[in-house]
């Protein structure tokens, strides 16, 4: 049944008029914010007698028809306004009254700290003022900032800067104009008083480009390495794609109160300065990756977003997907390829795959919507960036720059569909588009079956593929889906065996990968001299699921000739140890000498080596359960973990010695690579019990002058030996106190630990002075990381469930979109197991019985419950 609040895909409809210039002027006071839009209109439906705008929370003061009050000539209702005006083309004036300081939902314009700044995608301009907020209405904006010069001496804006002026009463005025059309969303103010960090680019046509960082004063040493990374995405930009940045201005703010990571708006980005600022003492390796990836990430937006974007909202893989994939290459051009692969297919499968699991799941193209800040989901970014990697693939690299090169050419300064994209691809060939567009529109992660047998007399080996393409939440068949799939053939050195393919229609051109559009495919290769070990969904190729029982982890452990499968099988082969253990409780002896063997590797690369140690999470293990039973998982990989460091805990503490280097601080591949292997070792080694381990981990907190360092050894020594970390937990309290995005480390080590009374000490930590539930960094930080906390959230009493839940509703009225974000922590209700499930059902209706929930929370929950 469809109800009257859903939106679909297949009602869309063009706007009946189009505002082509919007001139804005922004007079902001003590307590309130005057917003004067003069809006150049045009009539696109030659038989419009009315328009309707957007428009929500507003005060509206007066609106003007070619500068004639328009008396009795509009309604409003909760949503908007619908005006009565049959002419081709008018100035339309609206002015409006907006209260910044009391928006706790950080959408439209709102302050954080001392900023004003704005947050308008999907839907946040209509808090603005009235306007026609969608994305196919495409205008030029100019905007006018006056304000109390002491209390706001930087006003910026979209675009190049045109003019300022200072008024009298300590008052000023910056006029910005922004050449290039743009959606709405995409429009943003900043009004404070800021320190700036400023550089220039060079472009590839020698202009000079004013590169500009914004943030609290004081925090300006911190943001070197975002404008290092500025600098490489825009070069990045012009030698892969040819992308020329377009604007005499780059703008970036850090705000501490974000619903986000960061913003794309043109000319000027808003960033969570968890996005910004770092540095060696207050920033992990992590983090500087993050920055980097962000940084280009919003970036790359300015052509795969901005210049060219969405028609409607159902689009949005259009811009993410396509400019996530973007960045994942960004980085892997900028790092170490395989370790960027590695780190991208695990959070894919840690939070896209749970997602894709539960009664959430959704196609990368959604067909409907209830409230669109739902959808701003792993599935949409991450899962979309894999579509785009498989049409890389199949492509090849010059192929697809060409089909990037032709959608560029043709879109340029429109807003269109995911279907224009992929004819421009498709324009160079190399895949059939119709289906392969069945990634877009089916839902739910499919599963690879694969069997293979070798007849030594003929030389031929057989490989059968079998696709399991589970049924849609609502229950529809779904079809097997057209992919490409990258195998080798490996002899017992691990070097590659040739052969030649049956049927050569099935194979790529390019040489290594399988063409697979059917649910049972069989392969047959001829002329292949010995027994070949099989390597499949190298670099993870497609984003299947993949089943082979005859594989052989060890062997490809050891000697994969492919980075990715390597790590594959050392995942692979942990999860069946730790099956192993479950069933017989002895741990799997072959297991323990495979993984000596990777310690042993002296090829592998520090960080590679690193990730292939690190045994799956938790999440990842509850996703291959049927019924969701923490207690034993969690003690299965405490054991196994014991037996490794028992094992080989001499030469873990070798490693650990040889490799830690307390005053180094260098962020190349090395130095970072030194730090990740030897805290993965140190974690093995804890597990020992042993007090000699026990001063390690607080020697290296009290020596280590890198973030890293200090906040591994404060999580080993919190998880395994409290009483060594209770005083150095006050000693970081104190030390970083008054900065807010260390503080986030510190509540998340916290809320993420696994000793008993994390559920009271969260609790406590909410009336801390560092807290604020209107930071969404700091609720993500406590409250969201105990969310992810599997042993505490699905702890046997329920408190969990009833503690998430009493959030849920205290922050849905603060701020919607962070309740919603909170509330997928209940997407394993239907795999819990009864008890639970009746805590979990209980905490959910108590949610829902709430009055005036927002659609956000609803939404979600309705389909969780369903
Ligand atoms: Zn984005």
């Amino acid at each position: 049944m469809r109800q009257d609040n859903t939106i679909y895909l297949d009602q869309y409809t063009a706007p009946s008029h189009h505002v082509i210039h919007t001139d804005l002027t922004f007079e902001i006071f003590e307590d309130h914010t005057l917003v004067i839009n003069r809006m150049q209109m045009r009539r696109l439906n030659a038989d419009a007698t009315s328009l309707y705008l957007h428009g929500e929370g507003l005060k509206l003061l007066c609106v003007k028809i070619d500068d004639v009050k328009a008396e009795g000539a509009f309604e409003c209702d909760e949503k908007g306004m619908t005006l009565q005006c049959d002419k081709e083309s008018f100035i339309l004036q609206v002015v409006t009254k907006i209260y910044p300081d009391e928006n706790t939902t950080l959408e439209g314009l709102y302050r954080s700290g001392t900023i004003l700044c704005t947050q308008n995608e999907p839907e946040g301009f209509r808090h603005i003022t009235y306007f026609i907020d969608r994305p196919d209405n495409m205008s030029l904006f100019t905007t006018t900032i006056i304000a109390e010069t002491s209390r706001y001496p930087i006003l910026l804006g979209n675009g190049n800067l045109v003019e300022t002026e200072v008024y009298p009463e300590g008052r000023h005025m910056a006029k910005w104009e922004d050449p290039f059309a743009k959606p709405s969303y995409l429009f943003a103010l900043v009004a404070g008083d800021l320190g700036v960090v400023s550089d220039t680019f060079e472009t590839m046509n020698g202009r000079e480009i004013a590169l500009n960082i914004y943030v609290d004063q004081g925090n300006e040493p911190k943001c070197g390495h975002a404008m290092r990374s500025l600098q490489k995405s825009m070069r990045w930009d012009e030698e892969v794609y040819a992308r020329e940045y377009d604007l005499d201005f780059y703008n970036i703010v850090a705000v501490d109160s974000f619903n986000m990571g960061a913003m794309e708006n043109k000319g000027l980005n808003i960033f969570n300065s968890h996005y910004v600022l770092a540095d060696e003492d207050s920033a992990t390796d992590q983090n500087f990756m993050g920055i980097e990836s962000v940084i280009a990430h919003e970036y790359f937006h300015n052509w795969t977003g901005n210049r060219i974007t969405c028609r409607d909202w159902f689009q949005l893989t259009l811009k993410e997907g396509l400019t996530v994939f973007r960045d994942q290459s960004f980085s892997a051009d900028m790092n170490d390829a395989v370790v960027q692969r590695i780190s991208d297919v695990k959070a894919l499968r840690e939070r896209q795959f749970v997602e894709d699991a539960g009664p959430t799941a959704h196609p990368i193209k959604p067909t409907s919507y209830q409230e669109i800040n739902n959808f701003y989901t792993a599935t949409i970014y991450e899962k979309g960036a894999e579509v785009i990697r498989m049409i890389h693939t199949f492509l090849g690299a010059e192929k697809y720059r060409a089909g990037m090169d032709l959608y560029f050419e043709t879109f340029d300064g429109q807003a269109v569909r995911t279907e224009d994209f992929l004819w421009a691809m498709h324009e160079q060939g190399g895949f059939d588009l119709e289906r392969f567009s069945l990634w877009y529109q089916q839902e739910r992660t499919p599963t690879l079956e694969v069997s293979t047998h070798y007849e030594a007399e003929s030389k031929k080996f057989f490989l059968e593929l079998k696709q399991q393409v589970p049924n849609s939440v609502a229950g529809e068949r779904q079809k097997p889906y057209y992919f490409p799939l990258a195998f080798s053939l490996l002899d017992e050195m691990g070097q590659e065996l040739n052969y030649l393919l049956d049927d050569e229609k099935q194979h790529h051109l390019d040489r290594d990968i399988l063409v697979v559009q059917e649910q049972e495919s069989t392969f047959v290769f001829q002329n292949v001299v010995s027994e070949p070990k099989l390597s499949i969904n190298n670099n993870f190729s497609a984003p299947f699921k993949v089943v082979y029982s005859e594989a052989d982890y060890g062997f490809l452990m050891a000697k994969g000739s492919d980075g990715f499968i390597r790590y594959e099988a050392t995942q692979k082969a942990a999860m069946a140890a730790i099956e192993h253990y479950i069933e017989s409780g002895e741990i799997d002896a072959a297991y323990v000498k495979n993984f000596g063997a990777v310690l042993d590797d002296e090829s592998l690369g520090l960080e590679a080596k690193a990730f292939m140690l690190e045994l799956p999470s938790l999440s990842i293990l509850m996703q291959e359960q049927t019924l969701i039973d923490v207690a034993p998982l969690s003690e299965a990989l405490g054991a196994l973990k014991k037996a490794l460091a028992t094992k080989y805990h001499n030469k873990m503490l070798v490693m650990y010695q040889f490799n830690h280097r307390p005053e180094n601080s260098d962020l190349d591949a090395q130095s970072m690579g030194e730090r990740a292997l030897k805290n993965i070792v140190l974690g093995y080694l804890m597990s020992l019990e042993e007090e000699r381990v026990y001063a390690l981990a607080s020697r290296q907190y009290d020596e280590s002058i890198t973030m890293t360092d200090r906040i591994i050894a404060l999580d080993l020594l919190e998880n395994y030996a409290p009483d060594l970390a209770e005083a150095r937990l006050s000693d970081f309290y104190e030390r970083y106190k008054e900065d807010t995005l260390v503080m986030n480390k510190y509540l998340s080590v916290l809320a993420a630990s696994e000793r008993t009374g994390t559920i009271d000490r969260v609790q406590a930590l909410q009336n801390d002075p560092v807290y604020d539930v209107k930071v969404p960094n700091l609720v993500r930080a406590l409250i969201g990381v105990f969310a992810r906390n599997a042993v505490a959230f699905h702890a046997p009493t329920g408190y969990g469930y009833a503690f998430v839940a009493e959030k849920v509703i205290e922050l849905d009225s603060l701020n919607p979109q962070i309740a919603a974000g909170l509330s997928t922590a209940f997407r394993s209700y239907s795999r819990l197991n009864p008890e639970s499930k009746l805590l979990m059902k209980e905490a959910l209706e108590k949610i829902l019985n709430t009055s005036s929930l927002s659609s956000n929370v609803s939404e979600l929950l309705e389909k969780i419950l369903d």
